[in-house]
């Protein structure tokens, strides 16, 4: 999947999250914020991917000891950010302070990721260290039509909530 579509991803599902908990404004921007960084952050396994060119003395280490699309694209990967939505909205009085709304923003994309590989053609190694991908019914190539017309669909709405919470 395009890093582009992640981020639309990252940005609806953070907003859809901002929406459930009756986040403030300010919650609200941050639980985006980290939903659009989330959405890149399982790539850090990839050298050349969006956000892994960026960090490379991360994904270098990284991508040598777990391939790319291995543990930060598995079940442990999707346990651990629950587990950290869950803890921070449990433990945490998350309306005082900017800490918890990013946590939670950078959780749920990071969470959007994998549910977009999720429905590529490569899928994902839920189960990994075991090698095998699981892969959507519905899938599409990484950058066909279908996925841009996801993405501008997602930033739409996206927009639109926007918009729509402006009011
Ligand atoms: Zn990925």
């Amino acid at each position: 999947m395009l890093a582009f579509t992640h981020v639309a991803a990252g940005c609806a599902s953070s907003l859809l999250v901002a929406e459930y908990l009756h986040a403030g404004p300010v919650q609200t921007i941050l639980i985006v914020a980290g939903g659009i960084i989330g959405s890149h952050l399982p790539d850090i396994d990839h050298p050349k991917s969006a956000f892994g060119s960026r960090v490379l003395p991360l994904s270098l280490p990284i991508s040598a000891v777990f391939g790319h699309r291995g543990i930060t694209h598995s079940l442990i990967a999707v346990a651990g950010m629950s587990w950290l939505i869950w803890w921070s909205l449990h433990y945490v009085h998350w309306q005082q302070g900017f800490t918890v709304p990013l946590v939670v923003g950078i959780a749920t994309g990071y969470l959007s990721h994998l549910a977009g590989d999720f429905f590529t053609n490569s899928g994902v190694p839920l189960l990994w260290p075991s090698r095998r991908r699981f892969v959507s019914p519905l899938k599409f190539c990484t950058g066909d039509m279908r996925e841009y017309l996801l993405a501008f669909g997602m930033y739409g709405w996206s927009l639109m909530e926007c918009l729509r919470m402006l009011k």
